[in-house]
């Protein structure tokens, strides 16, 4: 499972923002104006997989809703801790796909980087929330074995950042990873995997938006947002930023119960993202983790609200409605 790193001492904005974040279930509750009495259901949920949420993404949730949909995403609930059948602590393969550490291949031409465990929220739904990241990745001491692994196979030429969130290391190692990765003549494109740009919109600052702007590789990044109420103006300026820099702007959204699974929300944030610079790219269904279940929308649901999502708008608005398989080699539509 995600873990916290001990913080280093803040030195960018971005890093005082993320060291702030809230971490108490109670003071959670409180910013919202919402009964303690919520509070002791998800204690145990809370002690597997610790409650974090920013500042600024509290701001963005409507006081005094126990249903708000950003809530529902990172408090801890009793119905975590209910074992599911069919939910697993691996259910998309990740482990299998392993070729060595900190590196997985799932999918022809593109390798995808652990670059770290930390995030800045801790999502309740994260199908990563018992992989042992630890041991995978956030080791820039892996990196130069990394980088010899995609030298020599030329038949990668795209090397997504993950985690973890990749956005979570600070901008001197994320440098020394793109030049590293620069230097591989057959790299062509660097895709970015990031819920910050959402969740912490300060960390769309200079000094990222510098070595965005700079590498020779095609970059692409993939946020990650759910709902509409999760793009507020500060987001609005950190994407129109990101964009700037030329890189492509794509969403993938997970589809959930109680958070996102109505055609009108969904049609909404679609709209959302456009006006903001970004297209829908997936939606997921959920990956089958042990403790997610409660947020799990069945595939018939899931494919009527797609289908009716492309009667009520333009075809590049609607997200390709995907499902995580193991051992298939492309996430499977559905
Ligand atoms: C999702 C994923 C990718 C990217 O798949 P695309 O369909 O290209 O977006 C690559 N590698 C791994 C391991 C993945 O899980
Ligand atoms: S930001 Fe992504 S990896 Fe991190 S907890 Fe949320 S869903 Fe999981």
């Amino acid at each position: 499972m995600l873990q916290h790193k001990p913080t280093p001492a803040p030195t960018s904005a971005w890093q005082r923002h993320l060291a702030e974040a809230v971490r108490d279930p109670a003071e959670l509750l409180a910013l919202l104006d919402l009964p303690q009495d919520l509070l002791p259901t998800g204690q145990a949920a809370a002690q597997q997989f610790p409650l974090r949420v920013p500042r600024g993404f509290v701001a963005r949730m409507k006081k005094g809703d126990p249903d708000d949909p950003l809530l529902r995403q990172v408090l801890p609930l009793a119905a975590e801790t209910v074992p599911a059948p069919g939910f697993s602590s691996d259910p998309v393969g990740d482990h299998a796909a392993v070729i060595q550490q900190g590196l997985l291949q799932k999918y022809q031409g593109r390798v995808l980087v652990m670059t770290t465990a930390a995030c800045a929220v801790h999502c309740r739904y994260c199908f990563r929330r018992h992989f042992p990241y630890q041991e995978q990745g956030g080791k820039t001491s892996l990196w130069q074995s990394i980088c010899d692994r995609i030298a020599e196979d030329s038949s990668i030429n795209e090397v997504i950042l993950s985690g973890g969130d990749p956005l979570s290391l600070a901008d001197p190692q994320l440098m020394e990873l793109v030049q590293r990765l620069e230097r591989i003549a057959h790299l062509q494109r660097l895709r970015i995997h990031s819920r910050q740009p959402i969740v912490l919109p300060q960390r769309v600052d200079e000094t990222l938006l510098g070595w965005l702007g700079d590498t020779r590789l095609t970059t692409v990044m993939v946020i990650h947002c759910n709902h509409a109420n999760e793009i507020d103006a500060q987001v609005r300026t950190a994407l129109a930023r990101l964009k700037s820099t030329g890189l492509t702007l794509l969403n993938q959204a997970v589809l959930l119960r109680g958070v996102n699974d109505d055609v009108g929300t969904l049609c909404r944030l679609s709209e959302t993202l456009f006006e903001a610079g970004v297209m829908p790219y997936y939606l997921h269904l959920l990956d089958k983790v042990q403790g997610a279940a409660h947020f799990n929308v069945n595939r018939e649901t899931a494919k009527t609200m797609v289908t009716q999502m492309r009667g009520r708008l333009p075809g590049y608005l609607v997200p390709k409605l995907v499902e995580e398989v193991a051992q298939t080699p492309y996430k499977q539509p559905l």
